[in-house]
């Protein structure tokens, strides 16, 4: 009876030790993103989102998740004080703008290609179907301008030297490098596109984890989503994000 006591104690004792160090090696919460989020179904009152200021951005209000906002600014100004112009042409979408930029492109382009599945590959090249955009978590920034032939005028290259050379110091990198042997599908490169890396990662592994196609409906082409393997092909089609290169 005594030694059935003394094992109760010790068990008791080891769980109370225990106990103490659970609070000790206790980590920061981790963040936990809904299907909805990952999916756009948010306005930009969500709490997780922050206006950017007004003299960062080309037109109209533009918001970025809240970790992304502070440095993106941060950014901002450093370049700004080096001569450098980051202006923000988009950053956080919602599912129903994205909508309404997929249907847009969807009428415009359906009269080059009857086939359903073609007219969706096409405008893939540099646009995502509503749902899977990166845009929805607010984590991506699109910045100066989205024609190509900017990027390669000389205020165009200064820029992107720039953001090459610093971006990363921010916690900055660009998902859409040139398509090749580190991506082999997806969209084409975006020299503008610039994304948080750290959060989007984040949100990119338990996207993954949750969201399915049973997920997209209720836009044109919706149904092309599953042949195309647009999660596979697309979403998960990004140069990897690495803490290194900070
Ligand atoms: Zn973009």
């Amino acid at each position: 009876m005594i030694r059935i006591l003394i094992l109760f104690l010790l068990i008791s004792f080891n769980q109370y030790l225990n106990g103490f160090k659970s609070c000790d090696e206790s980590k920061p919460q981790k963040q936990v993103y809904s299907i909805n989020f990952m999916t756009g179904k948010t306005s930009e009152s969500d709490t997780l989102f922050r206006l950017l200021p007004a003299g960062c951005v080309q037109y109209g209000n533009q918001y970025m998740h809240k970790e992304a906002a502070e440095a993106f600014t941060a950014m901002y100004n450093d370049a700004l004080s080096e001569g450098i112009r980051l202006t923000v042409i988009s950053a956080y979408r919602s599912y129903d703008v994205q909508k309404w930029l997929w249907e847009g492109a969807w009428q415009k382009h359906r009269h080059l290609y009857s086939d359903d599945v073609a007219l969706a590959t096409h405008i893939l090249k540099y646009l995502s179907m509503p749902g899977t955009s990166r845009h929805h978590w607010g984590t991506e920034v699109d910045i100066c301008s989205t024609a190509l032939a900017w990027w390669e005028s000389p205020q165009g290259k200064r820029v992107y030297e720039w953001l090459s050379n610093n971006a990363s110091r921010y916690g900055f990198y660009q998902p859409y490098g040139p398509l090749g042997e580190s991506r082999k599908s997806g969209y084409q490169q975006e020299k503008w596109h610039w994304s948080y890396g750290r959060v989007a990662t984040d949100i990119l592994n338990q996207y993954v984890d949750s969201v399915s196609y049973a997920n997209f409906s209720g836009f044109k082409g919706s149904q092309t989503a599953k042949s195309l393997a647009v999660i596979e092909n697309y979403v998960l089609s990004v140069e990897k994000y690495s803490i290194t290169k900070q």
